[in-house]
């Protein structure tokens, strides 16, 4: 409409920008919108220098070259009004007549301004991707977007391997962005295709079909889709696609006839730690605590504190496990059994797991394991 003239009669336009975005129901930045808004604005006043426009905005976030918009607009004498969230522009419609009402921060005045056209700027809402992300086992963000495996260091990928993500499906961005990351999605989907043979890691679990009975608990706990139910000989049976397998071993404690052994840290292994650290020494008056650390959090900030030469008490006696989902019923118990006053279990934050929805088995399970552990102390 701007570009074939077809507003004759506009002669006042608002822009209103952050509608319905940055709020407590939707609280991201819709990115675009400044700058479109912007382009608009110009392109209005390109077609007609005698058009009023009037911007207004929050925070105006003309990143990057949109800033060249931002200098370019202030030069041609588009209005730009500032609002806080408690002072929202107010529209009053009556018949073809818009007034809009607002706060101006400059003179610190109400005011009102007539106008012909009123352009809302709202952002990109995601809608749909939570069956997809269930089919594909990946994780959204909380705004409902697809989530990188990481911000800066996997930005094209997603956690489970052979799988890339581009454009709004990430997060609003410009056709530019989109562009430049579909680019780095496909040549990194290329490194793959380009090669004869993908090496893939040792460390996975594997399954006694001798002892599995079917019920399919550990393909649902799996977040990579690496456990699938096939035919065995009299029943389905559970079995490990090992390149798939990224070794968190949350598998492991969703098995309730244990026969899942987790090569790279095997419930032998982890029954010697917990037997090493509570015959350990200990103050009388100190209270013991067996502490499961996750690899990427709880062990990490461990390592970090003693390099940086941060003591904390002796009565913590760390296990590191590769997610907090590892940790089995049994090892609890048995930690208590031979005397510990607690036990603690460090894992990512649940948006930022590292082994996407370990933490959540987690958070499940506990509640279960603390439910059973009273019921056997009385
Ligand atoms: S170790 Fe983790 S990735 Fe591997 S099969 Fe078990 S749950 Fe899936
Ligand atoms: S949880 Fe255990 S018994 Fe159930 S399907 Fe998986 S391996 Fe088999």
């Amino acid at each position: 409409m701007i570009a074939t003239n077809t507003l004759p009669h506009v002669r006042h336009v608002a822009m209103v920008s952050c509608v319905g975005a940055r709020n407590e129901e939707r609280s991201y930045c819709g990115r675009t919108c400044c700058g479109d808004m912007l382009k608009n604005a110009l392109k209005l006043k390109e077609v007609d220098p005698d058009v009023e426009v009037s911007l207004f905005y929050r925070d105006l976030r003309s990143y990057g070259l949109m800033e060249d918009y931002y200098l370019k607009a202030r030069e041609v004498g588009i209005e730009f009004l500032h609002y806080e969230p408690e002072t929202r522009p107010q529209l009053d419609v009556e018949g073809d007549a818009i007034a809009v009402r607002y706060y101006n921060d400059a003179l610190r005045d109400h005011e009102e301004a007539r106008c012909d056209l009123v352009v809302l700027a709202v952002p990109i809402v995601p809608e749909g991707n939570e069956p997809l992300s269930r089919l594909l086992r990946v994780p959204l963000t909380t705004d409902g977007f697809f989530m990188e495996a990481h911000m800066k260091l996997r930005p094209y990928d997603f956690s489970t391997d052979g799988m890339f993500l581009c454009g709004l499906a990430h997060y609003p961005k410009s056709m530019r962005e989109v562009i430049d990351q579909a680019r780095g999605a496909a040549l990194r989907a290329a490194i793959i295709l380009s090669k004869d043979m993908v090496l893939c890691s040792g460390a996975v679990s594997q399954v006694d079909e001798s002892r599995c009975t079917g019920c399919g608990l550990c393909a649902k706990a799996c977040p990579y889709a690496a456990l699938t139910m096939t035919e065995g000989t009299d029943t389905k049976v559970a079995a490990v696609t090992q390149a798939k397998c990224k070794g968190c071993g949350v598998c492991g404690p969703a098995c309730p006839v244990d026969c899942i052994t987790i090569h790279h840290s095997t419930d032998s292994q982890i029954d010697a730690e917990i037997d090493a650290l509570t015959g350990a020494p200990h103050e009388v008056s100190e209270p013991r605590i067996l502490a499961f650390l996750c690899n990427w959090c709880g062990a990490a900030a461990a390592d970090n504190a003693g390099t940086s030469r941060i003591s904390y008490p002796t009565a913590i006696r760390p296990i590191r496990v590769m997610c907090s989902g590892r940790v089995e019923a049994k090892s609890i118990y048995k930690a208590f059994r031979q005397g510990m006053d607690a036990v603690m279990i460090v894992g990512c934050h649940e948006v930022d797991c590292h082994y996407v929805s370990g933490i959540g088995e987690t958070i499940r399970r506990v509640p279960y394991v603390k439910k059973e552990a009273s019921r056997n102390r009385h």
